[in-house]
């Protein structure tokens, strides 16, 4: 079977700093035990797992807020994860006497500083995200006029304030453009700062060129992870070919692939790089199926 290895994938630079955070600190003799991570330090259950076997505790965000989490921490020290944590959290683990270390991507970092800056300067803040999601839970925290965007009926009719528009960083290149275009088309002097970052973006745009003729594509990742899904949802519905999300080699079903000759193989961010070797190894070795 031919298979198409889709490069970039995998690991970007705000996972592996976040993922080496962790492991440092737990390595570090001088960094309080135990080691928290307050929700996902990436959006990947192996690299969880991984980590927890060290002896790192993951506390998982879909129950509890994180405010509740670092509630109820007592000692040791907190890893924050790189999808960026709201002010209040920081603030409640400082007045605990909890040290902290804040992995929040650089990236992630910058749309924080762009959405602080046009608030203090009196815009009303339009954030395209998606609601629960860690970042933009984050994002939404650090001023009171800003109004969360996931789809075009989220665009709320507002005041007469400037309106200053900006993104989760790992939204799809898609989707965004429909939303920005009906933003801008109810509110034509919006200003706006689009921030899909790199990785985000050369990966979904790499996505786009490979999958030329293939019969069906493999998206690794955790179901989780937003810049999985959205890769997935851009094979499927952008290059219309056949797409599959699966965590592991062991998701693979044989039947999927009866008639299959041509398959592309892409992961997300967060996705370790031997999940995806392993699919694409199984994969070389399936002779084409009738
Ligand atoms: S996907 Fe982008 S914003 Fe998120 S951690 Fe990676 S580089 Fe940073």
């Amino acid at each position: 079977m031919e298979v198409i290895s889709i490069t970039p994938r995998g690991y970007c630079k705000g996972v592996t700093k976040a993922i080496q955070a962790v492991k440092n600190a737990y390595y570090d003799p001088t960094t309080k035990k135990p080691i928290y991570v307050l929700g996902y330090i990436v959006h990947n259950k192996h690299v969880i797992h991984e980590l927890e076997e060290l002896g790192v505790i993951t506390l998982d965000d879909r129950g509890d807020s994180r405010l509740a989490l670092a509630e109820s921490i007592e000692s040791g020290t907190v890893v924050l994860s790189a999808h960026g944590t709201d002010p209040a959290v920081k603030l409640r683990l400082e007045e605990k006497g909890i040290p902290y270390i804040d992995a929040t991507c650089e990236d992630v970092d910058r749309t924080f500083d762009l959405i602080k800056e046009y608030s203090n300067k009196g815009y009303t803040i339009f954030y395209i995200g998606k609601h629960k999601h860690p970042e933009a839970v984050a994002a939404t925290s650090l001023c009171t006029d800003i109004h969360l965007i996931e789809q075009i009926s989220d665009i709320p009719h507002t005041n007469e304030k400037p309106i200053f528009v900006t993104n989760q960083t790992t939204f799809s290149l898609f989707e965004i453009k429909e939303i920005i275009h009906s933003i801008i088309e109810r509110y034509p002097n919006t200003l706006i700062s689009e921030e899909i970052c790199d990785a985000t973006r050369l990966r979904q745009d790499a996505i786009i060129q490979a999958n030329v003729n293939v019969d069906l594509c493999y998206i690794v990742g955790d179901p989780r992870s937003n810049n999985t899904k959205n890769l997935a949802l851009i094979s499927e519905n952008i290059t219309n070919t056949k797409t599959k999300l699966i965590e592991t080699v062991a998701d693979i079903d044989i039947a999927d692939l009866i008639g299959v000759n041509r398959v592309s193989v892409s992961s997300g961010a967060s996705t370790p790089s031997r999940l995806t070797k392993e699919v694409i190894d199984f994969l070389k070795n399936q002779k084409p199926l009738n």
